[in-house]
């Protein structure tokens, strides 16, 4: 048997028609909604099995074979979409990767206006993704490639920002409208202070630029609560669903909410800079300090140094935080904590109109010493969202 060289594996495929898209949906942060797709190439072997890119598309990569990679899943996307459009299907926009190759391609604008108005597709449900590195390569004109494509009405988005030598004056100069956050800026599962500080500012800018943000390769739950804390716009990844085959993404499409309702979402936004030098002062007085979402049964913890700092969280499910929050007090005082701040209350007394719940309770610290804690929930308001969110202050009245 004669073993082919990757770009000749690659050409087979092309050439036996065995490429084939899968798509991987995108869900809004807020309300779980799928409401766009990326399609991801993939390639059908004789004996049936699915190979992923990283097989043929590196080497396809390395030639012009890339391009027809590309066009011909534009033109798959765009049958299907017309095939939803028509049948009076629901369908939401596609994102498609381009390789960097098509910014030196003469005619690719008016090739990618040709097939998407060919297939009477409205141009704003393709979105053109070109990754990071592509907009790095000096050789090209990328701000000009890209100004042109969105002034055509495509969207444009930068994939995997943040993998590898990221500009952010080229951010600033380029009209792309959409920033897909590299997976690998998650990669401490958002539980380091640095990975987070780091996602924090790349939202703010990209919210401050008016870029829609997606976060990229999503798998955990942790992940998930502090970019909805971010403000993240959407989500991709394994924790809400892989790529799939068209049949699959369509059935999805039209179910159009996740199955399995998540109920953690913190929807507060993240604001760098004045926040973290006044953030400075309030740690100082409270070492411990909450940010919770009550409706959505969230939370994440903006400053831990607390005397009692056994293993909980930094981010996850409000309710669990107070079961864990009770284990740490006096059992005399266990009640009174589970009470007050159990979720059913403090929402009753957000809708009575308070402004805060406060209680004196003994806690238990590392060193097995029990101290007065005195632990306040305000009820704080989000202009963008009617979620009752609340700030929780604790103090260790000890000291
Ligand atoms: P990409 O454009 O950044 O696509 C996202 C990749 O991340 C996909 O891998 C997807 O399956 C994977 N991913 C998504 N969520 C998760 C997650 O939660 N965890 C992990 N570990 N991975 C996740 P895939 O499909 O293997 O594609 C790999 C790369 O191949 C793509 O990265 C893209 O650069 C390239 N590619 C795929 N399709 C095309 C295409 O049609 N044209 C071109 N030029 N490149 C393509
Ligand atoms: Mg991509
Ligand atoms: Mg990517």
């Amino acid at each position: 048997m004669v073993t082919l060289s990757p770009l000749q594996e690659a050409e087979n495929a092309v050439r036996n028609k065995e490429l084939i898209v899968y798509y991987q949906p995108q869900y809004d942060a807020v309300t779980n909604k799928l409401v766009s797709a990326e399609a991801l190439v993939r390639r059908r072997l004789p004996d049936g099995s699915i190979a992923l890119p990283g097989s043929f598309v590196p080497a396809a990569e390395e030639t012009d074979l890339i391009m027809e990679i590309d066009w011909n899943v534009l033109e798959q996307v765009c049958c299907f979409l017309k095939k939803r459009i028509d049948a009076g299907h629901r369908y939401v926009p596609i994102a498609v990767n381009f390789s960097r190759r098509h910014i030196g391609e003469t005619d690719f604008l008016e090739k990618l206006c040709r097939t998407v108005d060919g297939y009477g597709v409205p141009r704003n449900l393709i979105e053109v993704e070109i990754t990071e590195s592509a907009m790095m390569d000096g050789a090209y004109d990328i701000v000009s490639f890209v100004d042109a494509v969105r002034k055509e009405n495509f969207n444009v988005a930068i994939d995997d920002f943040g993998s590898g030598f990221s500009s952010l004056s080229l951010v600033k100069d380029i009209s792309a409208n959409v920033l897909k956050i590299d997976r690998s800026l998650l990669s401490g599962n958002c539980e380091n202070e640095k990975e987070r500080i780091v996602l924090e500012s790349i939202f703010d800018f990209a919210h401050r630029l008016k870029l829609t943000t997606i976060a990229e390769g999503v798998e955990t739950r942790e992940q998930l609560g502090f970019l909805r804390t971010c403000g993240c716009q959407l989500i991709q990844g394994f924790l809400f669903a892989k790529p799939m085959p068209e049949e699959d993404f369509g059935e999805a499409c039209s179910r159009r909410v996740l199955d399995e309702e998540s109920e953690d979402i913190l929807v507060s936004q993240a604001h760098a800079n004045v926040r973290s030098l006044l953030m400075e002062a309030v740690f100082m007085k409270y070492p411990l300090v909450i940010m919770s979402n009550l409706t959505r049964n969230s939370f994440y913890m903006m400053a831990y140094e607390n005397f009692s700092a056994r293993t909980c969280p930094s981010t996850g499910v409000f309710d669990e935080l107070i079961v864990h929050g009770t284990s740490t007090m006096h059992p005399d005082d266990r009640e009174l904590f589970s009470t007050t701040f159990s979720r059913t209350n403090l929402l009753a007394a957000h809708a009575r109109g308070e402004k805060f719940v406060k209680v004196v309770t003994r806690q238990i610290g590392d060193d097995g010493i029990y101290r007065p804690v005195e632990t306040t929930d305000f009820f704080v308001k989000n202009p963008s969202v009617d979620d009752v969110l609340v700030i929780t202050l604790c103090q260790n009245l000890s000291e």
